[in-house]
């Protein structure tokens, strides 16, 4: 039970009364137990004076001209105030009809007027057990239980002022979305409890990490976020990886084991389009996918899916098979698009019509805004919308592009790097070609067919043997050609699938061919005298 002589923990208290002896005596009351007094006398004038002061308590007056006390509670606990103000109505009008009504009306306690000194106090003092217990709630709610960290709840609401601050005076923000590495075998292996205990040490490994002015919660299950004020990409990429690694170092004791683990982490800073905080933990989120799918235990940035040349600077040199070699010169030409609207049925046609494994996907404008794989349409195809599905709904948005001037080598060392099995080449927005694993794979063997030649035959001019190469691309193209010709002919023969199959091989040549071609009029045009 609260001591009634110690000083009081809430102690800001608003008095409203018409009626200034009544103030007065209220007030000399109250400063002598401790709190701090605050007068008002109308309930306007405590409207105004509790934004400035946000009190804990307010003991009013009911009868009052203009706004009585009863509106006044009632306009109080409608409004959105930062903590519990707990209201006390000090009438003479005690009936239980009375009571009835400015209970309703909000107040938690009432008194007869003239107030007791001792009962005003052990009132308030009551009044102040019910506060603690709300400002206990409250920080329970702001506060990850096991972590001790802020929870996602109270980030969120730390997070909106931070956006709202770095806007206004376009200052940068980065965020970083850290997700604990195979976290579930740690609790399959040792059991929760030990799963518990790790988070707990991440947590404080964090927690230490931060500077004053960085948010850092617990977002919810094994995964943490931190929120830097005042911080580019670079900077909270820097800060991350020093993270990543004392983690990675931290031996955490648990029974008679030393557990170590590792962690990845997605790191996107506040861009100039990005219109709310969940956008920018989106950014985030998806580069933590991407360090995911790419291996675990690293650090990945969101610029470095998005903005072309930043991945490797190759100087050009003969041997270099992308030396010269443009985006453009590489991409397979796209046949088409799918669109948003269209459904998972037509996506299905569209992949095995045109052979492919996955497309870009265009708005109304036939700007890109996604790229829809086979494997997103079967994902979803067994599940209740399945077919009719729109591919809106199905497509993955964090879709890699890069302009037709690219370096191929940036593409290569980017493929190489990351779990994404594409990216999508694009003019002003507007999709051009796609390049996977295979097309890459794909014109490397070309470059090679094409220059084996010149190693075998040292006399031979690597013109000639260029020259040869095409002849012989040529020569199959030919022949494949004629296949189909001869099963055509045939009567009675299946010649559909013959047809489709050959028919492909030539595309994939002539592919080839506009490949070679392309890179060979390059190489063309940096010989001296041409
Ligand atoms: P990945 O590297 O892909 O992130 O693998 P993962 O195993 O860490 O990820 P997954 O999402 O499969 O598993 C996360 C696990 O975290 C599953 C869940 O039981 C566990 N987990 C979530 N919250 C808690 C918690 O508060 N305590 C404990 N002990 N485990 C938790
Ligand atoms: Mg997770
Ligand atoms: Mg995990």
């Amino acid at each position: 039970m609260a001591d009634i002589n110690a000083n009081p923990l809430f102690n800001r208290v608003l008095v409203v009364d018409d009626q200034p002896e009544c103030l007065r005596l209220h007030e000399e009351i109250l400063t002598k137990v401790g709190y701090e007094v605050f007068t008002a006398d109308s309930a306007k004038a405590a409207i105004e004076i509790s934004l400035a002061t946000a009190p804990n308590f307010l003991i009013t007056d009911w009868m009052m001209p203009e706004m009585d006390g009863l509106e006044l509670c009632q306009y109080m606990r409608g409004a959105n105030l930062p903590n519990y103000l707990y209201m006390i109505i000090v009438t003479v009008r005690t009936g239980a009809n009375d009571v009835v009504e400015g209970l309703a009306a909000g107040a938690d306690e009432f008194l007869r007027k003239p107030v007791d000194r001792a009962e005003l106090v052990a009132r308030m003092r009551s009044g102040e057990r019910l506060l603690r217990m709300e400002q206990c709630l409250r920080e329970n709610a702001r506060r990850d239980a096991l972590t001790g960290l802020p929870s996602r709840r109270a980030f969120n609401e730390d997070a909106e002022r931070e956006f709202q601050r770095a806007r206004r005076y376009r200052s940068p923000l980065s965020c970083v979305v850290m997700d604990v590495d195979h976290f579930k075998r740690i609790n399959d292996v040792h059991g929760h409890g030990v799963g518990d205990a790790v988070l707990c040490r991440l947590g404080e490994a964090l927690r230490t990490s931060r500077r004053n002015s960085d948010l850092v919660c617990r977002y919810g299950g094994e995964e943490f976020c931190a929120l830097l004020p005042e911080t580019g990409e670079e900077a909270a990429a820097g800060w991350t990886e020093r993270v990543r690694r004392t983690i990675h170092r931290l031996e955490i004791p648990v029974d008679d084991l030393l557990l170590r683990v590792s962690a990845s982490f997605g790191v996107a800073e506040l861009l100039d389009d990005c219109r709310s905080v969940s956008q920018l933990f989106d950014a985030a989120d998806q580069s933590l996918l991407v360090a995911k799918q790419s291996g675990r235990n690293r650090v990945v940035c969101y610029k470095s899916l998005v903005t072309q040349g930043t991945i490797s600077n190759i100087s050009p040199n003969q041997e270099d098979p992308f030396a010269g070699v443009t985006a453009e010169n590489v991409m397979s030409t796209l046949v088409a698009s799918l669109n948003t609207t269209d459904t998972l049925q037509h996506a299905a046609e569209f992949f095995l019509r045109f052979r492919v494994n996955a497309a870009p996907v265009v708005d109304g404008r036939g700007k890109l805004v996604g790229v829809l794989s086979e494997k997103d349409v079967m994902t979803k195809m067994a599940s209740a919308e399945g077919w009719d599905m729109v591919i809106g709904e199905a497509m993955n948005a964090n879709v890699v592009c890069y302009s037709k001037e690219t370096p191929v080598r940036v593409i290569h060392d980017f493929l190489c790097r990351v779990a994404i099995r594409r990216v999508i080449i694009v003019d002003q927005g507007y999709p051009l070609g796609i390049i996977g694993r295979g097309t890459l794979l794909g014109w490397y063997q070309n470059w090679l067919a094409i220059r084996r030649p010149k190693a075998e035959k040292e006399d031979a001019s690597h013109r000639i043997t260029t020259r040869e190469g095409f002849a012989a691309t040529a020569d199959a193209i030919s022949h494949q050609a004629k296949t189909i010709r001869q099963r055509i002919n045939r009567d009675n023969d299946e010649f559909v699938p013959t047809l489709i199959d050959g028919a492909t091989r030539i595309q994939e040549l002539v592919k080839d061919l506009l490949v070679a071609t392309r890179w060979y009029a390059g190489q063309e045009a940096q010989t001296p005298g041409n």
